[in-house]
Formats: C-alpha cells, structure tokens, sequence
C-alpha cells in the first residue's frame, strides 16, 4: 500500500480536487491510503471562529461560520452534480451542529474547543473529496483519522501513543483494503483515551502520513505539493532555486530543523525507522520526479542549502551578581525559558552571558525581562536574521553575507549558521 498527502493548496479549489483526483486516477490497481488536509487556508478559518466562540462574541461566530458555509458549498456545487446526493445533508448538519455551540456552556479548557473545532476543517475536505471520488467512479471508503490515531491526553499538539495506535490501523484500516482501493482521511488529528478529539500541531499532516506508513508498513510515501520537490532554498528568497533529487532521513531532518518548510520536522522518524521512502513530489506535474528522502546519503554533499529566519530577536542573559555562565545558573535560565514555552533557534555562551535567538512573534519583551529581572540583566536586539547553510563553502557564505552586519556566527564542518543584521 501507498500513502499519499494532499495538502490546502492541493485542494482549495474544485479544479484543484479535480486534479488530485486525476493523480490518483494515474495509480489505477493500487491500494493507497490518503491524507487530505483542509481545503486552502480553512484553518486559519476555523482558529478565528474557536476564538470567537470562547469570547462568546456571537455574532462574530456566526458571521465567520457562514463564510465558511459559503466555501464549501461553491466547492460542493461545482463537484457534486446530483442535488440529493447525501453529501449535502451531511455538510449542513455539522455545520449546525457547530452553531449550536454558541448555546451551550463552555466548561472545558480552551484547547478542547480548539481541536474539536478546528479538526472540522479536514473533516469537511475529506468529505466532500470521496462524494465526489465516489460519483466519479472511484472504489474509495472515507475514514476517521480521529478514530485511528491515539494520542496523550493534551488536545493540542498532542504526541502519539504508537502502540494503541499500530492496534488500531491493523484492525480497523488494513482490513478495509479487502473491499476497496483507496482510503480517504483526515490529517493533524486524532483522539485521546476519553476518545476527545486531539490534534498534532500547525502543519501536521504530513505527520500524519509518516505515522500511517509507519503503522501499515506502506511501500512509500508521497507528500503532493506545489514545488517541483524539496528545493535548496526557498524560492521567495532565491531566484536560482535547485531541486534536491535524492537525500538521505538525516538530511531531511536536519533541513526541517533549521526551518526548511517544505516537510513537517516530525514526519522522518517514523519512516526512517522502518525505511520507507517519501517522494515529494509536483500536483502541477504529477509526472516528473521530485525529490526522493531515503536512506541512501551518498548525494547529501552535492548542493548548499540555504534557510532564511527573518524576525529573530537575540536576547543575552547575565547574571547580576557576576557569576560565570555555568550548570547550575543554564538549568536555572533554561527552566524560567520553559515556562515560557519559547522554541530556541540558536544558542551561545560566553564568561558571563548566555544568549539565544527566538522568533520575535512567539515572545513578549517585556515578559521576558520581567521573568528574568530578579536575578540577571537581559539586553536585546531585534529584526534581525538567522542564515543557516548546510554544506557551505566560502564562496557561498561570503555571497550571503553581502551587505550585512554579522552579529554571531556559529560554523561545524557541515553547517553554517549565522546571525546578521542588514547594513
Ligand atoms: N490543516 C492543518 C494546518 O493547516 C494541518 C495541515 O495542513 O497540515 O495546519
Ligand atoms: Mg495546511
């Protein structure tokens, strides 16, 4: 079996699922399992109406719900020719069934409505995509992922219980494939032991279909999107962009660390533990080749990568009583960051300041100092960029620091990492 990944932009349109359905029109005979996430920006969409719901603004909630109405029924309506096809019915009673909400008391935490809300998203994607897979003759069964993947109990950028989970496909996936050939589901969520919804994160659907692959021991995976493959910078950036025809697990995880896009950092490790490959691959030209991540590292070294992070603020951290920069005053500056939840992208110490670069949109300033202010001194920079080359050479790295002031630079034989500031 296959596993597939489509994601918002592969499906934002009806033309758009037409496409999709003509790729997989293109694997004819083939057992495949498919991850469909919402339909183009539709999450962005439904974290505003979960807002408005526990800000009890209703008329805010309910404007946002008919626009999303709206966008579902012009898609419906260009794909779904039959009027009393039972699609219908179904969009209209989940989206009633959210309006009720706004009538009923909110007595959980914040984040139950936000997976139970936002999950809708997929949910109505993959909908309407096996109505109209199965109007066009497609042999295809619509599939809870809710139901198949089990989670902690933390609804929101929950981790997995893998072995609940491996129980769960076997049972209730594998053995669908006896009656039909593809299997439509949902990306980025799941449910936790109270059988809640749950979900895995901003942009994990691609996770989702390492976590599949990894529990049915899929043949490959193939992430369809709108680049040619993973390429060596990102073409918003750079006009000379390369695709990277083959690279190993390693590389690919390292890219995605340091912020390379194109794959969810978290969806590797379960394919690399069993070896599965994944293709990523063009919906704009399903033909051509991609890139292939596997195990093989032997064309790793052959481009420079380039990752830009614009916004980062470097904050160093002193202590008042000029104490060196040691174990016992790191675990207690990492424990005060940890409250705060911030994601370090870069870290450095010196004698008597410890600094670190995070996005400048994940902290408040003055949180900071404030959390900080009883024992060290904090001195901050902002608007700053962090530059990170993966197999860089000189040439290279003296191209990408023209006209810029370098404030930090960190270089291991493989990677360069670099804070600057324009000049
Ligand atoms: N729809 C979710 C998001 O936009 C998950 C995904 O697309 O991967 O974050
Ligand atoms: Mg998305």
């Amino acid at each position: 079996m296959k596993v597939f990944k489509f994601g918002g932009a592969s499906v934002k349109s009806a033309k758009a699922i037409r496409n999709v359905a003509s790729i997989i029109s293109l694997y004819k005979g083939e057992k495949l399992a498919i991850v469909v996430s919402a339909m183009g920006k539709n999450t962005n969409a439904f974290e505003e109406i979960t807002e408005a719901l526990l800000s009890k603004n209703e008329r805010m909630f309910i404007t946002l719900i008919d626009e999303r109405i709206s966008f579902h029924d012009t898609i419906l309506k260009e794909l779904i020719t039959e009027e009393n096809n039972p699609i219908y019915g179904e969009i209209r009673t989940l989206f009633s069934s959210l309006k009720e909400r706004i009538d009923q008391p909110i007595d959980k935490v914040p984040d139950y409505y936000y997976s139970a809300i936002v999950s809708l998203g997929e949910v109505l994607s993959t909908k309407i995509i096996n109505a109209y897979l199965l109007q066009e003759g497609f042999n295809s069964l619509w599939k809870s992922a809710i139901s198949l993947i089990r989670t902690e109990n933390k609804y929101k950028d929950a981790n997995i219980n893998w072995e609940v989970t491996n129980d769960l496909f076997q049972k209730n996936l594998m053995t669908e494939y006896d009656e039909v050939d593809v299997i439509l589901t949902q990306g980025f969520m799941g449910h936790n032991d109270e059988g809640e919804v749950t979900t895995l994160g901003r942009e994990g659907s691609d996770f989702t279909a390492g976590i599949i692959a990894h529990c049915c021991n899929s043949e490959s995976v193939t992430i369809w999107k709108d680049v040619p493959g993973m390429l060596n910078a990102d073409p918003k950036w750079f006009d000379n962009t390369i695709k990277l025809d083959s690279i190993s697990f390693r590389e690919a995880i390292e890219l995605s660390y340091y912020g390379a896009s194109v794959i969810h950092p978290k969806t590797i490790k379960p394919l690399q533990n069993k070896d599965i490959p994944l293709f990523v691959r063009s919906f704009i030209d399903p033909k051509e080749e991609g890139t292939t991540i596997h195990s093989n590292t032997s064309k790793d070294h052959l481009v420079p990568s380039f990752i830009f992070k614009q916004n980062q603020l470097l904050v160093s951290i002193s202590p008042k009583d000029f104490s060196f920069i040691g174990e016992q005053n790191l675990s207690d500056i990492f424990l005060r960051l940890s409250s705060l939840e911030v994601k370090i992208n870069l870290m450095q110490n010196s004698a008597m300041s410890f600094s670190i670069l995070i996005d400048e949109d994940k902290v408040e300033i003055k949180e900071l100092i404030a959390l900080f202010d009883d024992s060290y001194n904090i001195k901050y920079n902002e608007t700053l960029e962090l530059i990170t080359i993966r197999h860089y050479d000189d040439e290279t790295l003296e191209r990408c620091l023209v006209n810029k002031e370098v404030l930090l630079q960190q270089l291991t034989r493989e990677t360069a990492r670099i804070i600057v500031a324009n000049k």
